[in-house]
């Protein structure tokens, strides 16, 4: 259940609320919105909404019917900004995540970064522990390829976003990444959610491959439940009987998941269609139906790519893409930001400082 305080609650009124659904055995989520602050309850029910309701300082008390209650959007109706290092996903911005499927050596994942930072895009994404259905197709530089996504990532200004497949890989995610992304093969890493909800970073959260919108809320929960509140849904395409496109992209799911939920939603068409041209349309579509964000596979070199090559987007691709995402994005009263270097005129780009130094 959710406990709604009045707006003029006071802090005493809200600690006693608290405690006193810490005594009935709930795990209590406090949620403070710009005018008013609501307590989340969770765990079984255990009765007691009738003292509550009488407390000081209680407006009213919410039964949530559905499964997941934290990730649910009565949990924070006014929805979920999450504040990156200055990037905030879930608000005006539709934030662009861009780069290869793989880290592949320092000199392509900084080719890369260069590319799409002076495109517009916020975040670099790139593998370097890669879930492959083969065990005998390349599996990721691991260590040194977060190495060399963070220094790219550093270099070009970038966020980073990363692949983590285990708990044991934690401390080193911490000290690498930006937002640590749950694959889809993953989604229901049941172990893998709980760690992700005892640390203090972002979690992008790929729905499976045959995956309910429930089951993926409930998969948010998992990660909620453990105190982390910062979960982005990402929409990647489901299993469907058509082998038409690598999978079926669930456009639906970006206004179906914000009705259900508060949680940023975001779309990866690269892995929703397999194809680059159908990766760049689509994109354009996640942006009109209201994505917070797009996760894209860029490579300048797609036929020598370790992985997904034959989904990448070209560099120059991508930029044109970006410029048609500002219209469609604006058309939304959305925006996407310009690139870093423009944002940044003081700065210049490391190439052109090293040509100035030359
Ligand atoms: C990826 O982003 O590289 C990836 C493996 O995606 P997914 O988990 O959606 O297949
Ligand atoms: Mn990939």
């Amino acid at each position: 259940m959710i406990v709604v305080m009045e707006d003029v609650a006071t802090e005493e009124q809200i600690a006693l609320v608290m405690g006193g659904l810490v005594r009935l055995n709930y795990q209590v989520h406090c949620s403070r919105g710009s005018n008013c602050t609501l307590l989340g309850a969770v765990g079984e029910y255990s009765g007691g909404g009738d003292e509550l309701r009488t407390m000081g300082g209680v407006k009213e008390i919410v039964y949530i019917s559905s499964t997941y209650k934290l990730a649910s959007r009565h949990f924070r109706p006014q929805g979920t900004k999450i504040n990156v290092r200055g990037v905030v996903i879930g608000g005006s911005e539709a934030v662009v995540m861009a780069g290869p499927c793989a880290v592949e050596s320092l000199d392509q994942i900084n080719r890369i970064a260069e590319s799409v930072s002076s495109s517009g895009a916020r975040v670099l994404r790139g593998g370097a522990f890669k879930p492959r259905s083969s065990p005998y197709s390349f599996q990721g530089l691991g260590e040194i390829g977060l190495r060399y996504l963070r220094q790219a990532a550093d270099r070009y200004g970038l966020l980073v976003v990363s692949e983590i497949m285990e708990p044991c890989q934690i401390p080193l995610f911490m000290s690498q990444v930006d937002i640590l992304q749950v694959g889809a093969r993953n989604m229901q890493n049941f172990n893998l959610l709980r760690e992700l909800g005892r640390i203090g970073k972002p979690v992008l959260l790929k729905r499976g491959l045959s995956a309910t919108l429930e089951e993926t809320l409930l998969a948010a929960e998992y990660i909620m439940s453990g105190g982390n509140h910062e979960v982005i849904l990402c929409e990647r395409g489901i299993r469907t009987f058509d082998t038409a496109s690598r999978s079926t992209l669930d456009l639906s799911a970006i206004p179906a998941l914000k009705s259900l939920s508060h949680l940023p939603v975001i779309v990866d068409p690269s892995h929703a269609t397999g194809k680059p041209d159908r990766a760049m349309i689509m994109a354009q579509a996640a942006v009109a139906a209201g994505a917070d964000g797009i996760l894209i596979e860029v490579h300048d070199q797609p036929g020598a790519a370790l992985c997904d090559g034959a989904q990448a987007v070209l560099p120059g691709e991508f930029d044109k893409l970006m410029a048609r995402l500002r219209l469609i994005a604006m058309a939304v009263d959305r925006s996407i930001a310009e690139p870093f270097y423009s944002r940044n005129h003081s700065i210049g780009s490391p190439r052109q400082l090293e040509i100035v130094a030359a």
